[in-house]
């Protein structure tokens, strides 16, 4: 619920993985704020709202209990809490899997092998739910950390930690043997705050301002002229939003077309943009879309 000063509270990860993004979306979203790692408080300047800089494994339950209407943790975190809060969004970064691995050398191969076996694990809810579901028998061995040292050290046969890029567990020496859950940074709200009228009004100008920065990530903003006889071609080619705009130029015969283009198949589509008759290709990074 709102504070007695008519103010917000945002909880984000105070050091870690996520920290650095979660300030970044902020700041996209027009927030200006100094984000203060060490202390609690960061207050927005020109927005009802204050940045607060929490442990990642406490922001559900604070958000759960009203401490911060707002916060976004990984759903790794929140599955294994399972606080009571609403979930907002997904933000599409702090991408990562729980995953069970096994050492190199074990024999072991398939999940149902488990039965029997000591898992380690700082994820024990999640990984409980999992195995029930997979009907596996296995013992779960509950670490704070450095659980991939686990099967070394003899505690376990097999441990279930977050990957990402599944380097770190080869380094290790780890095989994976099953994914239990995909996880991205969410955006979750106090439920109690959703209700009321004055923090979901702040909240839904936030939704907004987010959405048009999440929808704007990767993407690009082009500008090209081009015969018009090519226009069937480039509009081909162009993956554009809805539908390209194009204007006609001063010189006859030659249209000016603007549109907007992914990240990632950009290269690609320049290419064969300049192959289909298109010049003086002008590209502008976008930071907003709002729909
Ligand atoms: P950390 O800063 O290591 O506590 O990680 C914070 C959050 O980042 C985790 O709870 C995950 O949601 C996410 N994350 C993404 N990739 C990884 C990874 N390779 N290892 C640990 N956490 C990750």
């Amino acid at each position: 619920m709102l504070a007695t000063n008519g103010r917000m509270k945002i909880a984000i990860q105070r050091n870690g993985r996520l920290t650095d993004e979660s300030v970044a979306l902020l700041r996209s979203c027009g927030l200006e704020f100094e984000f203060q790692q060490q202390g609690l408080y960061s207050p927005c300047r020109n927005f009802d709202l204050d940045v607060l800089s929490l442990r990642d494994d406490d922001i559900p339950e604070y958000v759960q209990d009203g401490v911060a209407d707002l916060g976004i943790v990984g759903e790794n975190i929140l599955g294994e809490k399972q606080a009571r809060v609403h979930i907002l969004r997904k933000l599409g970064y702090g991408l990562c899997r729980l995953m069970i691995s096994v050492p190199q050398r074990s024999p072991l191969r398939s999940v149902k092998q488990l039965n029997r076996k000591r898992i380690a694990t700082a994820y024990p809810t999640t990984l409980r739910q999992y195995l029930r579901s997979a009907r596996v028998n296995a013992s779960i061995v509950e670490l704070s950390g450095a659980v991939e040292i686990a099967p070394s050290l003899n505690v376990a046969d097999a441990i279930c930690d977050i990957v990402s890029t599944g380097t770190t567990a080869r380094m290790n020496g780890l095989r994976p043997i099953t994914s239990i859950l995909e996880s991205q940074a969410i955006l979750v709200a106090n439920r109690q705050s959703l209700k009321h009228p004055a923090s979901r009004k702040l909240i839904d100008r936030l939704l907004i301002r987010l959405s048009g920065s999440l929808e704007a990530r990767g993407k690009r903003y082009i500008m090209l002229n081009a015969p018009a006889s090519s226009l069937p071609t480039l509009k081909k080619i162009i993956p554009a939003l809805k539908s390209p705009t194009v204007v006609p130029l001063a010189k006859q015969g030659m249209v000016a077309v603007h549109s907007v283009i992914a990240g990632h198949v950009f290269w690609d589509v320049m290419e064969r943009l300049k192959q289909a008759g298109a010049s003086d290709i002008i590209v502008v990074p976008i930071e907003t879309i709002i729909k």
